[in-house]
């Protein structure tokens, strides 16, 4: 049993750390065992989606929230989405995961407009290999028509690493657009994008990294990039999104230069649904 091999082979490479870094060889083997339980997370009722509020800077208003997955293992506890997606485009899983995550979110939404409680979007994180493998325009299509949601109520939010990866892939987003869903690049920023791509995709939203955001206003490189960041999708008409607010003067900082909308532990860290629902749609 390949589990149990490298189980030996772990506990040699303790034995004998001449031969193996200890370090390496238990990376692999967590590796491993960690891929082969995440093949049952699901199933086994051990996948969660947790929300995070987002704002309209200006008003104040709350716009929607960013559905994060969680994995609660019922021995390791919880593991960090940070991880597990790495694992799960590695081994193809992502495909089946990020389906999970799009129809629960769907699902979600279409609950709270059943309630009469008022949001405008919730946005998802797809991964580049979710989009290039397997039929995932139609995918999207099939749980929008299964769910019953409108299409706007839902923001795909896709890493700038896509962009420069698989420009055969625009045409995926081309359609999702032409179905109503909203699109957003996710960690703006962060890799070199080539800013005609910008001008190109159909998308409305940048999200401004949280790399960027963490350093305003004291560091003054940050507090250009986002200026200039800004000032950019403004003049290509899309909006930004700055993620990892945690205090009021980035939030200040952020609305005097025209960021539209905010997330971060400013405003509220991800929570599970019953508490987003009490925290932030129950008094609206
Ligand atoms: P992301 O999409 O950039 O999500 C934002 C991350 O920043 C989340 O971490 C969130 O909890 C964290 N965050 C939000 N506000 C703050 C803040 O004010 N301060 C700090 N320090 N952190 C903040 P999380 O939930 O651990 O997710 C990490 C990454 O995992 C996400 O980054 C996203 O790339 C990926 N991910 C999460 N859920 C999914 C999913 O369903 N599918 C895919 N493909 N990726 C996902
Ligand atoms: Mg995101
Ligand atoms: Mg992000
Ligand atoms: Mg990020």
């Amino acid at each position: 049993h390949a589990d149990t091999a490298m189980y030996h082979a772990k506990n040699q490479g303790r034995n004998n750390c001449q031969f193996y870094s200890a370090g390496l060889s238990r990376t692999v083997y967590e590796n491993l065992m960690l891929e082969s339980a995440l093949r049952n997370a699901e199933e086994r009722g051990e996948l969660s989606l947790h929300y995070q509020p987002q704002f309209d800077l200006t008003t104040g208003r709350l716009i929607g929230a960013e559905a994060l997955v969680r994995w609660l293992h019922p021995e390791l506890g919880s593991i960090s989405p940070a991880q597990f997606i790495a694992l799960a485009e590695e081994s193809g899983q992502i495909v089946k995961l990020g389906e999970w995550v799009v129809r629960n979110t769907c699902r979600q939404i279409k609950q709270w407009l059943n309630q009469g409680l008022k949001l405008e979007r919730v946005s998802v994180n797809v991964s580049a290999l979710q989009i290039q493998r397997g039929n995932f325009a139609d995918s999207v299509g099939q749980i929008l028509r299964e769910t019953g949601l409108a299409a706007n109520f839902l923001e795909l939010e896709v890493t700038e690493s896509f962009i420069i990866e698989a420009e055969q892939s625009f045409a995926i987003l081309d359609a999702l657009r032409q179905m109503g869903v909203e699109l957003a690049i996710d960690d703006f920023g962060t890799s070199y994008s080539s800013l005609k791509y910008l001008k190109r995709l159909p998308i409305q939203r940048l999200k401004i990294d949280r790399s960027f955001v963490q350093d305003i206003p004291n560091d003054l490189n940050s507090n250009a990039i986002a200026r200039a960041v800004i000032a950019m999708a403004r003049s290509l008409q899309l909006e930004t999104v700055a993620e990892g607010i945690e205090n009021s003067q980035q939030r200040d900082f952020l609305m005097a230069e025209g960021c539209q909308c905010g997330q971060g532990y400013f405003f509220g860290k991800p929570v599970p649904v019953v508490e987003f629902t009490q925290l932030y749609l129950a008094g609206l």
